[in-house]
């Protein structure tokens, strides 16, 4: 089955802000077809497709989107809350202070359960 959405087109209105039906509906495409691409092209680029956190109805489970860095130095991993803020080029490491070694490791989505479950193992 060939795309029959242009990627391109889709994020301009992704960013827009405008809703997933609406979308559909300019693209000649259905809700979940759309919901579909976001989540895949989320997947390859997370940075590029942003959750919409004003998304109506949605505003109750804002993802708390964060950094995960790796220091050689230290050898400890550290997470880094992800916020417009925040200039991510200059993470240091915690322990050592140090910029070269740290290593931007991943980036993703950390839910509440996760969360907890790090904390007691910590
Ligand atoms: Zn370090």
């Amino acid at each position: 089955m060939k795309p029959m959405v242009d990627r391109e087109q889709l994020h301009k209105l992704f960013l827009s802000g405008k809703p997933l039906a609406e979308i559909a509906k300019e693209l000649g495409s259905t809700h979940g077809a759309i919901r579909t691409l976001i989540y895949q092209e989320r997947l390859r680029n997370p940075l590029d497709w942003p959750h919409r956190v004003n998304y109506p109805g949605k505003s109750a489970e804002q993802p708390l989107m964060m950094h995960l860095y790796e220091c050689d130095e230290c050898a400890i991993t550290f997470a880094v809350e992800d916020y417009e803020e925040v200039d991510h080029s200059a993470t240091a490491c915690p322990i050592c202070g140090g910029e070269e070694s740290v290593k931007d490791k991943c980036y993703g989505r950390f839910v509440p359960t996760s969360m907890a479950s790090q904390a007691e193992a910590m």
